[in-house]
């Protein structure tokens, strides 16, 4: 027990384990063998578990709290909120939304000026996809197989992650293609200019042999996250934009969780001067304090609905607590330079502290990333680059490291054959380098299982 944590804490936080187990049922979880941990409380970038144990928090929880837990001037926000108008239904205006809405577009790139809130990802990809199909008249939708778009019905459709397969209806005239991925190419490069032109012909004949007058849009994530934070090779987003103008297709950046901040700039589309047509994000525009998400939109589609009525709406659509937390987040971002700091963080301390693991630890095949946005994929051996988990399962091996690092007082986000390097982009140096520290033992662990 630490001494910010008292008895009575953890005697409720185990009451609360015994309830969640006895009436809650958790996402993508057997639901018998789970033991979920219990958090007590949150800071800044520190988490408490049941126990009463302070860990570092490396995850963001699902890489959203971008600005860190309980920051008091968001908290402050939705406390004021609350005490003005909780709650108003989406037709009306409430100043909250508007505020939001304008510092959104301030950031989004281009004039992707008009906002759709939604209550989080998967919703604002489901809206994205429905406006692509009515402003085309088309109805396919391209998406890259590694990739994680959401868990509800279409979203998971367009997912590339395996563990879409148990709901996937091959319904909704969805097409995977194989993206850009140069440490596990799919094409055969051996350099990532390579693989940014023989991705985009892979792409071209896909569209082609889809037909472009079939496909009403093509989604992908502009650094995808679930599916490894592997950065787009130079080139390959511009390529895309390209094929998706040419052949009248609708171009949705996926910036759910690469979006406000945490590439090291506000949106990962800023890295190659890409603007698409439509924008999804959620998750870092508010923190995650309150569920929210949406969908810019550009001047094009939105001139299709400006007399003809847009078919869909959901009752908490831009909620003024969700809003209110929005501007909050947001203004906060700009007054302490957050998005450099994301940067500088990536450049100075995670970059080459991951470089110092590649070199020392065999069991680390590759880490890149970008800002405070980093992957490192872990082998069983770098020859051969097999993973110490397949895509989209686990391995004991895998429990093994990540228990390491739990142990070892972090709280970090693990995927498969991959350690996260996920912090809020407010952390400070020291902190950040203590995870590291940490995060390192777990290596240790991991190089054993090298063959
Ligand atoms: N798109 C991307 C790129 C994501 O990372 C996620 C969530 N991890 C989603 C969509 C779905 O968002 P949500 O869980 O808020 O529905």
């Amino acid at each position: 027990m630490t001494e910010e944590i008292t008895g009575e804490q953890i005697a409720a936080g185990k009451r609360a384990y015994e309830l969640d187990r006895e009436h809650v049922f958790h996402s993508w979880q057997a639901q018998g063998p789970f033991t979920p941990m219990t958090v007590l409380k949150a800071e800044g970038s520190y988490v408490w578990d049941g126990e009463g144990r302070k860990l570092i928090d490396l995850s963001s929880q699902l890489v959203n709290t971008n600005i860190g837990h309980q920051h008091p001037k968001v908290i402050a926000a939705i406390q004021e909120q609350a005490g003005k108008l909780a709650t108003i239904a989406p037709q009306h205006v409430n100043d909250a939304r508007s505020e939001a809405a304008r510092l959104v577009a301030k950031h989004t790139p281009g004039e992707l000026n008009k906002i759709f809130f939604t209550n989080g990802g998967a919703d604002a990809v489901e809206h994205a996809v429905r406006m692509a199909r009515l402003h085309t008249g088309k109805h396919k939708v391209l998406s890259a197989y590694r990739s994680y778009h959401g868990g509800t019905h279409l979203a998971v459709n367009i997912t590339g992650d395996p563990r879409r397969f148990a709901s996937d209806h091959a319904t909704d005239g969805v097409v995977h293609f194989f993206p850009a991925y140069p440490y596990r190419s799919y094409f055969n490069s051996t350099t990532p200019e390579e693989e940014t032109q023989r991705a985009l012909k892979h792409l071209e004949d896909t569209i082609l042999l889809q037909g472009p007058g079939t496909i009403a849009a093509l989604i992908l994530e502009s650094i995808p996250g679930t599916a490894g934070i592997y950065l787009p090779p130079p080139g390959y987003l511009e390529g895309v934009r390209e094929l998706t103008k040419k052949h009248g297709i609708v171009y949705i950046a996926d910036e759910v969780m690469a979006g406000f901040g945490r590439s090291g700039k506000w949106f990962a589309v800023d890295h190659a001067g890409v603007v698409p047509d439509l924008l999804t994000f959620a998750k870092g525009v508010n923190s995650g304090y309150v569920p929210l998400g949406g969908v810019a939109i550009s001047p094009e589609i939105f001139e299709t609905f400006r007399e003809r009525v847009y078919p869909g709406g959901l009752t908490y659509s831009g909620h003024p607590l969700a809003c209110a937390a929005a501007v909050a987040t947001i203004t906060a971002m700009e007054d302490e330079g957050m998005v450099e700091n994301a940067k500088r963080l990536g450049e100075e301390i995670i970059g080459p502290r991951l470089a110092q693991f590649a070199a020392e630890h065999p069991s680390v095949g590759e880490v890149r990333g970008t800002g405070v946005f980093w992957a490192i994929e872990l082998v069983k051996n770098r020859d051969t680059r097999e993973p110490l988990a397949a895509y989209g399962g686990s391995s004991p091996q895998m429990n093994q490291v990540v228990a390491a690092a739990k142990s070892a007082g972090l709280l970090p986000f693990a995927n498969f054959n991959r350690l996260h390097v996920v912090p809020a982009m407010n952390i400070e140096d020291d902190v950040l380098i203590e995870a590291l520290d940490r995060l390192e033992q777990a290596l240790a662990v991991a190089d054993t299982f090298v063959q």
